[in-house]
């Protein structure tokens, strides 16, 4: 039996308004080049200087999360490369004083221990021939674990759920498939207890990848060994038309960065009242929502899943408990009818009514509409910002609680029906059932069918 092992390697793009080490601005759709200066155009003569408000705040926030040691002391070092995409020749990172180490995500039934996180710098990107310098210098948190993982499903469960943590912490958009979140799969296989030579897998572009790649690679080593050969560690990427990894290159050993100290850049110290009150503002996390949301909401995972998936229904969902009576109605709410509207609808979350919404919300729970009513209304809402009130008023959709209109309605359709009230009274149940319809459709189905119910037995009796 062969066992595999994996450890990742996930660059993060951090959501700072600035660089890491110039003032550029970071926004992704501006055009080619234009959030570029001479610092993070590498110019001969131009000095580095580090964004620590944003970045370090951020990077500290997330090895709270993780539990991790934080440095009080921390450099930046150069590693050596030479591509296009990076102008100065070497990118600014970690080596030998990363911010974070030691630190641990629980998945299911086991720990995922990290080995370190990382602060440096992102490069240019390629566009055909020419190359776009504007996420060159965008601030990244490397992310290395310890190669702790042992199928692809550990693998999936704990991006996951890293990628819950960095959203409920908004640290980065984390998004797998536009590259704001880069995993490197490193894997080996092996028979016995000692670590096989892996093989790196370079940014892999969407978690049905990661899955295939592992599966694939797996499978292509194992059956190396079962031929007696050797693996030799090397890059490989991950063609997702061909569903295979296809060779890079060779490893790249440290001696081939030629890692330097960074000297343009002092040591910086991390004070302890810095953590402190980073800590002492951190949002709950998703786990420890997770087990509140299912034992006092009753919330089952996969609606939960649904929640953190993307942060704004996360928000939305708890804005609207707030000022509801029910969560379970907003959950279902939320994973029915509003999940319906979005996929057909083009709709701005972000500026959704919240109140408008919850108002909506009590309004059906006080059973003063019908679940059509309920629904309609909140399409309008979603689509046109109207008024909950002002439409089920304007509309005369309100349910109808006066009984003695009940009572007309109900003295019509006996008179219309003697047939069925003689068969009610017969023993027939269902006619009951009938007259009750009948009654509801005479009221245009404004009314609760329980109170016409009611009403109906009493005078029938
Ligand atoms: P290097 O210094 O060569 O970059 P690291 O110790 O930093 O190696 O590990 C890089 C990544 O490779 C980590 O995510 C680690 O968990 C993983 N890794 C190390 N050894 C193995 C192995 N034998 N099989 C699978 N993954 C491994
Ligand atoms: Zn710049
Ligand atoms: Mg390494």
């Amino acid at each position: 039996m062969y066992k595999t092992t994996i450890g990742l390697e996930i660059h993060i793009e951090l959501k700072t308004l600035k660089k890491l080490f110039c003032n550029c601005k970071t926004n992704f759709n501006a055009s080619s080049n234009l959030n570029t200066c001479p610092i993070c155009l590498g110019m001969a003569g131009t000095l580095p200087k580090f964004n620590k408000k944003e970045v370090l705040h951020l990077a500290i926030k997330l090895g709270l999360a993780l539990s991790s040691d934080i440095s009080n002391i921390i450099s930046f070092d150069r590693k050596h490369y030479f591509y296009k995409d990076l102008p100065k020749g070497f990118q600014t990172t970690q080596f030998f004083n990363p911010v974070l180490r030691n630190g641990n995500l629980q998945i299911e039934n086991k720990i995922i221990n990290i080995k370190e996180i990382h602060i440096e710098e992102d490069a240019g990107k390629t566009k055909g021939d020419n190359i776009d310098f504007n996420r060159c210098g965008i601030p990244l948190l490397e992310i290395v674990t310890e190669p702790d993982f042992t199928s692809y499903e550990e693998v999936i469960e704990f991006l996951k759920s890293l990628r819950e943590i960095l959203l409920f912490l908004d640290i980065s958009d984390a998004k797998i498939e536009e590259g704001s979140m880069r995993v490197d799969i490193n894997i080996s296989v092996s028979k016995d207890n000692l670590l096989g030579n892996r093989v790196e897998i370079k940014n892999v572009g969407s978690f049905k990848s990661i899955k295939n790649a592992i599966l694939y690679e797996q499978e292509r080593q194992i059956k190396l060994l079962e031929e007696n050969n050797i693996i030799l560690e090397h890059t490989r990427c991950f063609d997702e038309n061909k569903n295979k990894t296809i060779f890079m290159r060779n490893k790249e050993t440290i001696k081939d960065y030629k890692y330097l100290k960074e000297v343009d850049i002092k040591e910086i110290y991390i004070e302890d009242d810095f953590i402190e009150n980073i800590r002492k503002n951190l949002p709950i996390l998703p786990n420890e929502k997770r087990v509140f949301y299912k034992t006092k909401y009753n919330i089952s995972d996969d609606e939960i899943d649904i929640l953190f998936e993307n942060i704004l229904f996360y928000s939305i969902f708890e804005a609207l408990c707030v000022k509801t009576k029910n969560p379970r109605e907003v959950i279902n709410l939320i994973c029915g009818e509003f999940l319906k509207i979005l996929n057909k609808e083009n709709i701005d979350i972000k500026n959704l009514n919240i109140t408008y919404i919850a108002n909506l919300i009590n309004i059906f729970l006080d059973e003063k509409i019908t679940r059509d009513t309920y629904k309609k209304t909140f399409y309008e809402i979603l689509k046109n910002n109207q008024n909950p009130e002002e439409y089920i008023e304007k509309n005369d959709l309100y349910l109808i609680d006066d009984e003695n209109i009940i009572k007309d309605a109900i003295d019509i359709v006996l008179e219309e029906n003697k047939k069925a009230l003689d068969d009610y009274k017969n023993g027939n149940l269902k006619s009951l059932k009938f007259l009750l319809g009948a009654t509801l459709k005479k009221l245009d189905y404004r009314a609760n069918a329980n109170i016409v119910n009611n009403i109906l037995i009493d005078i029938i009796n």
